[in-house]
């Protein structure tokens, strides 16, 4: 069998897929406990106002505290979620989360959860997401829902149907990782949007990438001709904050105003500003 060397390879190829695949599949069952033994929690991260730097509301980011490979990043375990048909299930737990936080800070601080292109697509979502509301007593206009531009690969009508029922809810919807994806702005003028969410490879590359201004600020036009806010993300430094700003973002994210924070963090940041307020 060794001297054929093309079948040793095969072979090797083939246990690693072997191996890649039964770590995937131990993932997946993984998974299906997490919920119910409360392996997930949510991470806040905060967004600023461009003009005074006033904090407005907080991104929730899922994290998967695995009890034995530790934080499982959700770019990993979302499209395990995916494809085996956990995201509904995982998606709800986020929004409720959301709801019951949110109901516990002032307003006009609001809280937005990233959306899966899958969760997107189920009819039953704006009624999931109306009975989450009323169980917190919190107004739609408190949350906000983040979606990629990849739900425009599926059924357009059905989910542009979907995004409007939310948005009757007073729910805000963002087109998150802007400029990214497959960008087609046909959608934009379907008015489902009220923000676009600048990807944050462009906004840090706009330092040494001059067509990287250029395309952030045709993005800004685009959105205010329909009337979209615009948020920058991934702001590291007082340079991309200056630029961002100058350029016309309304809203600002990044590690220079904070990293996701634990509820605990998120909530002393919202006291210490209604302190300064009042
Ligand atoms: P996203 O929605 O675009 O979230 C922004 C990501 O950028 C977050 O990564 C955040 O921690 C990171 N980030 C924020 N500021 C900076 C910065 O200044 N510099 C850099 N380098 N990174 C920054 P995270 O938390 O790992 O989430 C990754 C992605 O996973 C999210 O991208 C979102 O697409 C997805 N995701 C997170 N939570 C959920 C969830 O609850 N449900 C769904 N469906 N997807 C989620
Ligand atoms: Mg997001
Ligand atoms: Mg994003
Ligand atoms: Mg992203």
């Amino acid at each position: 069998e060794a001297k054929n060397a093309g079948r040793g390879v095969a072979k090797y190829f083939s246990s690693e897929l072997q191996s890649e695949q039964e770590d995937r599949v131990r993932l997946e069952s993984d998974l299906r406990a997490a919920i119910a033994s409360k392996q997930f929690h949510l991470l806040y991260q905060p967004l600023v106002s461009a003009k005074d730097q006033k904090l407005i509301g907080f991104e929730a980011l899922i994290r998967w505290n695995h009890p034995t490979r530790g934080l499982v990043p959700p770019p990993v375990f979302i499209p395990i979620a995916e494809e085996c048909g956990l995201m509904m299930e995982i998606g709800q737990w986020v929004i409720e989360e959301a709801c019951r936080t949110v109901a516990n800070w002032p307003e006009p601080i609001t809280v937005a959860v990233n959306v899966s292109p899958k969760q997107i697509q189920m009819p039953s979502l704006p009624q999931l997401v109306s009975q989450a509301l009323a169980r917190h007593k919190v107004p739609g206009n408190r949350l906000e829902l983040e979606v990629t531009e990849g739900i425009f690969l599926g059924n357009n009508s059905a989910t542009l149907d979907i995004m409007q029922r939310l948005r009757q809810l007073g729910v805000g919807i963002a087109l998150d990782d802007f400029g990214t994806g497959y960008s087609s702005i046909g959608y934009l003028n379907k008015a489902v949007f009220h923000k676009l969410k600048i990807d944050g490879s462009f906004v840090r590359e706009a330092g040494t990438r001059e067509e990287n201004v250029a395309i952030i600020k045709s993005i800004v036009q685009l959105a205010k001709s329909f009337r979209m806010s615009v948020t920058a993300e991934g702001v590291e430094t007082a340079e991309d904050f200056e630029r961002m700003r100058d350029l016309g973002v309304d809203t600002i994210q990044g590690y220079l105003f904070g990293r996701p924070l634990s509820y605990e963090r998120a909530n002393q940041m919202v006291m210490g500003m209604s302190r300064k307020s009042a």
